[in-house]
């Protein structure tokens, strides 16, 4: 069974309508930039949020491992953790968390339908976002599978970093997909994202081949991908494909995967890569590539 790390309720940005988000644990990719890195692993971590620590010791105490220490600069681990999850039942602060848990499916679907009424009323389902959903694909196309039964919109937020025989699966089984698109030069892809982009073109074929319908979600990061180059090649890409995406999403890059590195004690954009938001003038050039193209575009969503 795979974990889930997290649940948006009210989300307004993960597809059409007001949405209840659900993050899988696991991906394949190591976005420079990534907003969730808790979500990398397949497996539980543990967050520690400094500004939240009374050091009250309790988790030191806790702990089976011997794992934990205070020092002045507040909880440190020494390596040794086994993401049992005492220290974080015990923190009274909630200054330590654990990101990722099972979930039976009715207890999800205990948390998604208290959100029914709303989600049908804005037009509004659920998203399966990540992480990487694809990378369980069992277990997405379960929990895909119950919410159909529900009659509850499913969306399936992706990189498409998959078998094109595991994209077809979850397209018999989501209404909408939301596709990154990173960027088309290859060798830049695997520097920032750590995997080839090959499979992830042709997969967004593949989806435009079916017909069924998708969204782009490009991030705009001045120093990785906002130059004319890549958004004319981008831009391109998207108008030949049979059918278009019906929009593309044009993400302004911000920082707050820095946070939740500190707070995993992991390092964000440890090579020191040069990322900056884009002005105004970069994000209005971008929009108008993808229009000059035939695309429906917008900045966010
Ligand atoms: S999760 Fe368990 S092993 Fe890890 S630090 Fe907390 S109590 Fe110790
Ligand atoms: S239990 Fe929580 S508040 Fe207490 S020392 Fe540990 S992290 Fe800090």
């Amino acid at each position: 069974m795979a974990l889930i790390f997290d649940i948006k309720r009210f989300a307004i940005n993960d597809g059409p309508g007001i949405r209840t988000t659900l993050f899988m644990k696991g991906c394949p990719l190591r976005c420079v930039w990534c907003h969730n890195p808790e979500g990398f692993s397949e497996k539980p971590v543990k967050l520690y949020t400094k500004k939240k620590c009374i050091g009250c010791q309790s988790c030191v105490e806790v702990c089976p491992e011997k794992n934990l220490v205070l020092t002045p600069d507040g909880i440190k681990d020494l390596g040794k953790c086994t993401a049992c999850g005492k220290c974080t039942d015990e923190c009274p602060t909630l200054a330590l968390e654990m990101a990722g848990k099972e979930w039976t499916m009715e207890a999800l679907m205990q948390v998604v339908e208290k959100e029914r009424q709303v989600m049908e009323e804005s037009g509004g389902g659920v998203t399966m976002c990540g992480g990487e959903p694809l990378m369980h694909v069992d277990y997405l196309c379960e929990v895909l599978d119950e919410l159909g039964r529900r009659k509850i919109h499913r969306t399936v937020d992706t990189t498409l970093f998959a078998s094109a025989e595991n994209v077809k699966r979850v397209a018999e089984r989501c209404e909408l997909f939301l596709v990154d698109l990173k960027m088309m030069d290859g060798e830049r892809h695997k520097r920032y994202t750590k995997v080839p982009n090959e499979q992830i073109l042709r997969n967004i074929r593949l989806v435009s081949e079916m017909g069924h319908p998708f969204w782009i979600r490009i991030p705009l990061i001045v120093g990785v991908n906002t130059d004319e180059e890549n958004l004319t090649a981008s831009a391109e890409f998207l108008a030949s494909l049979p059918t278009k995406p019906e929009v593309v999403n044009l993400l302004v890059y911000h920082d707050v995967g820095k946070g939740k590195h500190a707070r995993l004690g992991t390092t964000y954009n440890p090579e020191g890569i040069e990322m900056e938001a884009p002005s105004e003038e970069v994000q209005q050039r971008a929009l108008g590539i993808m229009q000059e193209h035939g695309l429906e575009a917008k900045i966010g969503g």
